[in-house]
């Protein structure tokens, strides 16, 4: 570092300002490329393979923040699609933001019209231009911008919704009013979280029995809401009353009508019933900690806690059997990255 600030310190104005320029074009050069290498590692599906998505592996492996990968790999598809944008970006005519903005209106018959009116134009006036021709900007870079830590245990949530949330928020609020006069925007979304999260993650009664020591059957360091959110929920037990309506966790017994009589396991179904109790999903769900199961061979388990699905080890196709052993979670991609292993054998 001091090195190179020496030597830079040396050069004349005009040595500066050509580097600089140099050093721009290489950036955008080497940006350019790297979305082509992006584009391909995605489609060999190597980020799965390694046991990422493409944007864990953009952020957790190289380091880009969560704002900077969306762009890129909405870029390196864009690019795949639309060849001109490498030449553009190469150029240094359009820029990833411009891209990351556009990328979903872009179509065969208008790809050149809407180059050539974004070209060399600042955010700002890509941004007029898409509203004079009605188009809606693709905003998940805003919604990653949209969540703020404001201190160690408090997130500032902004987002714009259909005035129809605002009316359920006004009559959940009214609902609530008997119970919580003081009730905020927090404690009914809290509620609303409550309420949806126990009728959907068999991990979140769990978690609710890890606030009571004794009952608890989850590893901790497995839990998802053990942090902000969970210290959150504890501290909604100790101010609110229950609500009344709480859904407990599906029946234990469940099954499907007609299967009784095959019974051969616990839950009264037969383990060659491609149907798969609730009960028995739970434990799936328990036993891989609400989290994609794969493993790349280097040892990197996939970090999905989203899209997952209940997948046979042992392709139910080919007699594998709907047990606790023979079942795991798996991620939408890696789900479908096991079938095709599988069924190229
Ligand atoms: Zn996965």
């Amino acid at each position: 570092m001091e090195f190179e600030m020496k030597k830079v310190s040396q050069l004349t104005n005009e040595q500066l300002t050509v580097e600089l320029a140099l050093l721009r074009q290489d950036e955008r050069h080497t940006q350019a490329r790297f979305l082509v290498h992006l584009s391909e590692m995605e489609e060999r599906k190597l980020f799965a393979i390694e046991g990422y998505s493409a944007f864990t592996y953009l952020t957790r492996k190289l380091g880009y923040s969560e704002g900077s990968a969306y762009k890129r790999i909405v870029a390196a598809r864009a690019i795949r699609r639309f060849p001109k944008l490498y030449t553009l970006l190469w150029d240094g005519k359009v820029t990833l933001t411009t891209v990351s903005m556009i990328h979903c209106h872009l179509t065969e018959e208008n790809q050149h019209q809407v180059l050539s009116q974004v070209e060399g134009k600042s955010r700002l006036a890509v941004e007029k231009l898409m509203a004079s021709l009605n188009l809606t900007q693709n905003n998940f870079s805003g919604e990653v911008a949209s969540c703020h830590y404001v201190k160690e245990d408090r997130v500032r949530f902004k987002f714009t919704a259909d005035a129809k949330l605002l009316e359920m928020v006004q009559r959940a609020r009214e609902l609530l009013g008997h119970q919580y006069p003081h009730a905020n925007f927090e404690d009914i979304f809290t509620k609303a979280m409550e309420f949806f999260l126990s009728k959907h993650d068999p991990l979140f009664n769990e978690q609710k029995k890890c606030i009571e020591p004794k009952k608890c059957t989850v590893p901790k360091q497995c839990d998802p809401y053990e942090s902000a959110a969970g210290k959150q929920q504890a501290q909604n037990h100790e101010t609110m009353e229950h609500s009344k309506a709480r859904v407990e966790m599906p029946k234990s017994h469940e099954t499907e009508p007609g299967k009784q009589n095959q019974s051969n396991n616990s839950s009264g179904v037969s383990n060659r019933s491609r149907y798969i109790p609730q009960r028995l999903k739970n434990e799936v769900w328990k036993k891989d900690q609400g989290r994609c199961s794969y493993v790349s061979t280097a040892g990197h388990r996939c970090e999905e806690r989203g899209f997952l699905q209940i997948d046979h080890i042992e392709p139910w196709a080919f007699g594998g059997s709907s047990t606790l052993d023979n079942l795991r979670l798996l991620c939408f991609r890696h789900n479908q990255l096991m079938a095709e292993r599988y069924f190229s054998k």
